[in-house]
């Protein structure tokens, strides 16, 4: 089936969108293509995938089997054009820029983001001299005002890791689109089950696939997905796409590929130079993943409101944010952006601080302490002293992870079991 084919439902396109019985032997379920390159029928069929004229397979660095199948499967669950798939989300937020930044530009990000965005584009990005503009997306105006004629993009997590923090994307959508310049959005706490961001003003979208879309916490992975309706020529901001590339001979990737062009550029530019290739055997894996997403998103959002509501009544906690309660100043854009569940991945305070956080991590038995979100298995985190270390004490407190908070992400365990853990955890830290 077609990435982009409307007859189906969302399940169906989770299994099957990119994947046919293979050609040769008949196997039902993709292959993992494990092979380096692949050999050219003659000089003239060698000639024409060079020179982009030609669909095919060269070196697995820019394309390979397994990887297409799981992009046509993004680009599809997503609603997209197109996807680039990558080793990791890091790398799918830098192949994201590359297209769309020259030395010296700037774009806008939420102050709200998972510490380690914060960390690559305030500090390493900068290194390629692009500039990021971070402000509180609380205020949509508040992008507006951060705009120069040098911006070239809005950047938000649709549902911000870990504070439960949910973006108004069809207001930000507007502003990008006055603005001719790209939204995009990082999808990869709400994953395309529960939020859509194309169908609120977004042009692209990026995952860590090493989370919920893989699902058990077995490999790394990122996504990169074009909704294939932004008009790179409306101005003059994106010369990689709209204007002449002296790499192939002059195409100009927009003219020549319409709204196929950003994915393409992503492949024969990104990650031909990036090379960020991701491997054919985490393709696979992320493919078996996506097969359950609706399944093990509805259980991951059902466990989480049940704790987050366990928590919220308990007397060693000091607040709970998580969009889903009624009490969290997100909860109507969660009802908007979110109407299936609120993730599953939250923050809340301990009346006792930075020691009854390190004593809480330590107590528990289910919940593994660990780095990592999106798994089956449940995950516990003290961000002041692991994930957002490297942040100043106003970066941590604006991105909700000051020293007295824990992030939880709730697995697909019985929610009893988690409820008993975390009860005999929270008494121990209460003591400490
Ligand atoms: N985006 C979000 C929301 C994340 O939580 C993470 C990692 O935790 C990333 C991006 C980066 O993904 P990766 O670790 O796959 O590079």
């Amino acid at each position: 089936m077609s990435g982009k084919d409307p007859d189906y439902g969302f399940e169906t396109r989770m299994i099957h969108a990119g994947s046919q019985p293979e050609p040769v032997t008949g196997a039902r379920q993709t292959p993992i293509f494990q092979t380096t390159a692949y050999a050219f029928h003659d000089a003239e069929h060698a000639s024409s995938l060079f020179n982009l004229q030609t669909f095919g397979f060269i070196y697995s660095r820019l394309t390979n089997p397994t990887v297409a199948v799981l992009e046509e499967r993004i680009a599809s669950i997503e609603n997209g054009r197109g996807a680039t798939c990558c080793g990791s989300g890091h790398a799918a937020q830098q192949l994201a820029l590359l297209p769309l930044m020259e030395p010296g530009e700037r774009f806008i990000a939420s102050n709200r983001l998972y510490g380690g965005s914060i960390t690559q584009f305030g500090k390493t990005f900068r290194k390629f001299d692009w500039h990021c503009d971070f402000v509180d997306m609380d205020d949509p105006e508040a992008a507006r005002k951060a705009l120069t004629p040098k911006t070239k993009a809005i950047f938000v997590e649709s549902l911000a890791n870990p504070g439960g923090v949910v973006s108004d994307l069809e207001a930000l959508g507007k502003i990008a689109a006055e603005a001719g310049i790209p939204l995009i959005v990082d999808n990869t706490m709400a994953t395309p089950y529960l939020c859509r961001p194309f169908e609120w003003g977004a042009s692209l979208i990026t995952h860590s696939a090493t989370k919920f879309l893989s699902g058990h916490g077995t490999v790394m992975g990122g996504a990169l997905v074009d909704s294939g309706a932004f008009d790179w020529a409306q101005n003059d901001k994106f010369p990689s796409l709209a204007a002449p590339e002296p790499a192939y001979h002059g195409l100009t990737f927009y003219e020549t590929f319409g709204d196929l062009a950003y994915t393409m550029h992503s492949h024969a530019v990104g990650l031909r130079d990036l090379g960020a290739t991701l491997s054919p055997t985490n393709a696979f894996e992320i493919l078996m993943g996506i097969e359950t997403l609706s399944l093990r998103m509805e259980r991951h959002c059902a466990n989480a409101q049940r704790i987050a509501e366990f928590l919220e009544g308990h007397e060693a906690v000091a607040w709970v944010s998580y969009a889903g309660l009624k009490s969290s100043r997100y909860h109507a854009l969660a009802e908007k952006y979110l109407p299936k569940g609120a993730g599953s991945v939250f923050t809340f305070g301990l009346k006792g601080g930075y020691e009854a956080g390190l004593k809480l991590v330590e107590q528990v038995n289910l919940f593994s302490h660990l780095a990592n979100i999106g798994d089956t298995r449940s995950l516990i985190l003290h961000p002041a002293s692991t994930t957002h270390r490297q942040l100043t004490d106003e970066q941590r407190e604006a991105s909700g992870a000051g020293n007295d908070v824990i992030r939880l992400s709730i697995g697909l365990e019985t929610v009893e079991d988690l409820i008993a853990d975390l009860e005999q955890g929270l008494a121990a830290a209460a003591k400490a």
